[in-house]
């Protein structure tokens, strides 16, 4: 079977900026649920938006592929079937809330993969159903709460049954309990998942793996317990071991 994604010695830059990715390599199997960890600038976003091809905004038509999904090139040609294997959650859910209402922008993209009619209907119905929010369908996105924005989020990017979800700081303007809700959803979704996030307690409780980001440079990749736990990288990277590390030895189970 493919890795489910599978990154190649990617490299980018904004125009007329310096590296803000270099040499990145990385591989995840199908249902590997990968922490996206580093600094504030480290490259987090930058990274998960060639996942799904936003960026690079003009993809290379022939040179080597820098990004696989299921053993499929992101290319141009593939762009639309590489969109629909991949759900990718902004960092900011205003930017990914645009429809009048919930039901609207649940339906959005099942209804650019040609879904009509019931059979729609369902989809965001089991959708909404799935992230808590049934009975929403006529709110409008913009006077939820940001507990509420996310879930609309998430129940629009699965409404396209991705493969693979791609979340960008899913927790990061949620408070204690709505991270905790959070958390439980993502955990109860099968789908193969990368996660960037400053939320450590989430990575340490939902991701086996991690990888750490720092100037464009993936420094490493391993286990999670084991990257958090090495305080010395921690510290060099601008982070630091969570408390609900503090007391574990990094090869308990
Ligand atoms: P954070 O944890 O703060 O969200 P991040 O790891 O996600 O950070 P990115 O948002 O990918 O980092 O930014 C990496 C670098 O690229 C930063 O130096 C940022 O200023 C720069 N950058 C991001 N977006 C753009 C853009 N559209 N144009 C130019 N530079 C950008």
């Amino acid at each position: 079977m493919p890795a489910a994604l599978e990154v190649r010695d990617l490299s980018f830059r904004y125009d007329g900026g310096r590296a803000t990715l270099s040499g990145v390599s990385f591989t995840v199997q199908p249902g590997e649920c990968v922490g996206l960890l580093g600094p504030n600038g480290a490259g987090k976003s930058t990274l998960l938006l060639h996942l799904n091809g936003i960026l690079p905004e003009r993809l290379p038509a022939r040179s080597e592929p820098a990004v696989l999904v299921d053993g499929l090139p992101l290319a141009p040609a593939n762009l639309p079937a590489v969109r629909q294997r991949v759900g990718l959650m902004f960092q900011q859910s205003d930017d990914q809330l645009f429809c009048p209402t919930v039901w609207e922008d649940v339906a959005f993209g099942p209804r650019q993969l040609g879904l009509r009619g019931d059979a729609l209907g369902q989809r965001v119905r089991a959708c909404l159903e799935r992230v808590n929010l049934d009975g929403f369908e006529h709110r409008r996105p913009h006077q939820l709460s940001q507990g509420e924005k996310r879930r609309v989020c998430l129940a629009g990017v699965l409404a396209c049954e991705p493969g693979v979800l791609v979340l960008d700081e899913p927790t990061s303007d949620l408070d204690p309990r709505g991270r905790r809700e959070f958390k439980l959803l993502l955990r109860g979704i099968p789908a193969t998942r990368i996660i960037a996030t400053h939320d450590l307690e989430l990575v340490v409780e939902l991701c086996p793996r991690s990888l750490l980001l720092d100037g464009g440079e993936l420094v490493a990749d391993g286990p999670t317990v084991e990257l958090l736990s090495d305080e010395a990288l921690m510290l060099a990277h601008g982070l630091e071991k969570p408390h609900i590390l503090q007391h574990r030895h990094p090869h308990a189970a």
